[in-house]
């Protein structure tokens, strides 16, 4: 340092600007499809050479810039979004700082080509290394919109060049940020072409079967088949999307796409509520898929806290989180394995419609609706006939559907039992074909949620400690202690404060009385402190509640009676989150008669 202050030039600040904002290539992406999306294109197509780094074009059918405003758009700070501090609160946009083009142009060549709904011509700008900017020139455009070409990003700038990953890598990330866009913009029509193959094309979807093709080719198919779309809104948050049911879950957090007011961002509070919403349901170290969209009110939430967006800053972290927390947990309690019968559907029609079916145990009844015999075909009739006539081995045959007038109780999802094989599976019919059903685990979900259930609503049972425990915390964390020493009381920990850092625990939820206390009361605190909110007590007595469920359930290999077994299906039907057992494997899957007419080559 030389002690003489001197203001950066302009061509300095935009590179120094540059390496905030441009990564690599995708980071150029990014900019200029959210200017795309800004001058509300409906059609934005993104072509890229040796993954971008050798070339990168967006071209949209946004308003285009008007040819006298072409110079200014590169020019740093200069921007058609906001002109007030209030407008940077409201906005809506996705740019605002009007610093990406100038950076960009900064390390890269740049072209911009742009022409308005009035023009009858495009007219296109040049600008290499952020030196001067050359033209307009008339450029030919068919229609209204822009074109924004970028090649050799940080040419000028080996140091960067050289962080650069393999083209493959640098694509791996641009065809990333399409995904993430495509999903916030259903309605905008997408096109990525990679060394002028096109790799991916999603055509504008409005209506809920082409969303579903979106969802699927960016997803994958067993997402779009395995997943809920659910919506819930309070004043000023709303949380929509689509969930994946637990069975599809993965190894690594890379199916996971949330939005807050339309933008991309990894948020710690949001992947956190996620992260508890599924931990009912999920082995340890899965992730679920899903699609976030989190709407709030723009006074409630700062997007303005990352120079890429990436981030945003909510006013009240804790609200947010428990809201979010909630509509998942709920999403899932009323997820059911595979498509078919809808057991939330099914338990909502019981109540509301015949209070005491519910309650009571159905009597064991074929379902009427069932008229899939296809019995009667050519040469094998005669061997389907005395296959039908036999009595099951085991059940008695089946009573005649009781005709109950006015009382028309649906059939219910899971069938009747028939009987069990290998001591493991239960072996049920419905009205779609055939019900398989693992034993142990259903019953232990049953269990479990039976348990958890009680354990709420008898108030949870306290245990004081003989020997109160003193753990020693930040002075941060002795505060929130304070602070919400109501909620963790009505959990069943009593903890005071004896000094400044100094904590005291008294009781305990008698299923903790064993567990390290203090390991417990810090983790917590860590929690209300990072995420303004803790569910650790809730899971640690969750987890013990599981574990009793899991000893306490059928194990295999014991026998069954048809009213067991049907009981049992009864129960699954009734209980939430039954379509998993407490460890995320499926409790029962359908063998709808399609699959098994195809495994036998019927009808074909
Ligand atoms: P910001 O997006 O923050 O305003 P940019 O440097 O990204 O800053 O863009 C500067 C200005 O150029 C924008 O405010 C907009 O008026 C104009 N602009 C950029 N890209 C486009 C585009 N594709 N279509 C229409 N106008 C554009
Ligand atoms: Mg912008």
């Amino acid at each position: 340092m030389n002690g003489v202050i001197q203001v950066l030039s302009p061509h300095l600040a935009n590179q120094i600007a540059a390496g905030e904002v441009i990564e690599r290539p995708a980071s150029v992406v990014k900019e200029l499809i959210e200017n795309s999306l800004d001058a509300g294109a409906t059609r934005i197509q993104v072509r890229v050479e040796q993954g971008g780094v050798k070339r990168i074009e967006v071209a949209d059918d946004g308003c285009g810039i008007p040819k006298e405003q072409l110079a200014l758009a590169l020019a740093r700070h200069a921007t058609s979004k906001i002109t007030t501090f209030d407008d940077l609160v409201h906005v809506r946009d996705f740019g605002f700082r009007g610093e990406a083009l100038p950076s960009i142009a900064s390390v890269s060549e740049l072209t911009l080509t742009s022409r308005t709904a009035e023009d009858s011509a495009g007219w296109c700008l040049r600008i290499v290394h952020g030196g001067d900017v050359e033209g307009p020139r008339p450029s030919a455009l068919a229609h209204h919109g822009s074109v924004i070409g970028v090649r050799n990003l940080f040419s000028n700038l080996p140091a960067r060049r050289k962080f650069l990953k393999a083209a493959r890598t640098e694509f791996g990330h641009v065809r990333q940020l399409l995904h993430r866009a495509a999903l916030a913009r259903f309605d905008v029509a997408w096109v990525l072409e990679h060394d002028a193959r096109e790799v991916l094309h999603f055509p504008a979807a409005t209506g809920e079967e082409a969303q579903r093709s979106r969802l699927a080719k960016i997803l994958g198919k067993a997402f779009a088949e395995h997943c809920v779309y659910f919506d819930n809104a309070t004043d000023g948050l709303g949380l929509s999307g689509w969930i994946g049911a637990p069975t599809i879950s993965r190894s690594q957090p890379d199916m996971q796409f949330s939005y807050v007011n339309g933008r991309s961002v990894r948020d710690k509070t949001l992947g956190h509520a996620l992260r508890q919403a599924y931990q009912d349901v999920l082995i340890h170290g899965r992730h679920p898929c899903c699609v976030l969209y989190l709407k709030v009110d723009p006074e409630m939430v700062d997007v303005n806290v990352h120079p890429a967006k990436h981030e945003v800053r909510f006013r009240h972290q804790g609200m947010v989180h428990d809201f979010v927390r909630a509509t998942l947990q709920r999403t899932i309690a009323a997820l059911a394995p595979g498509d078919t019968p809808n057991l939330a559907e099914y338990h909502r029609t019981l109540v509301n419609e015949n209070p005491q079916a519910a309650a009571q145990p159905s009597p064991r009844m074929p379902h009427p609706g069932y008229t899939r015999q296809k019995v009667g075909h050519g040469a094998s009739t005669a061997l389907y006939g005395r296959i039908a006539e036999r009595p099951p081995p085991s059940a008695p045959a089946p009573t005649a559907p009781v005709a109950r007038v006015g009382t028309a109780v649906p059939a219910p999802p899971l069938g009747y039992a028939l009987c069990q094989i290998h001591g493991v599976y239960i072996v049920a019919q419905n009205e779609h074909g055939m019900v398989l059903v693992d034993m142990h685990a259903a019953h232990e979900r049953v269990t479990y949620e039976r348990l958890k259930r009680a354990h709420q609503e008898h108030d949870v049972r306290v245990q004081p400690l003989l020997v109160p425990v003193a753990v020693e915390a930040s002075e941060h964390e002795a505060d929130a202690c304070e602070e919400r020493a109501g909620d963790l009381e009505r959990l069943g920990f009593g903890v005071d404060r004896s000094g400044p850092g100094t904590l005291i625990v008294r009781r305990v939820p008698s299923l903790l009385a064993d567990a390290d206390a203090a390991q417990l009361l810090r983790d917590v605190l860590s929690d209300l402190c990072e995420h303004d909110a803790s569910s650790r007590i809730e899971e640690n007595v969750n987890a013990i509640l599981s574990s009793m469920a899991c000893h306490g359930s059928v194990r295999a290999n014991r026998a069954l009676s048809l009213d067991e077994m049907n009981a049992l299906l009864r129960d699954i039907e009734k209980t939430e989150r039954s379509g998993q057992c407490n460890h995320g494997r499926p409790t029962w899957a359908q063998l709808g008669m399609e699959q098994l007419d195809k495994l036998f080559k019927r009808g074909q």
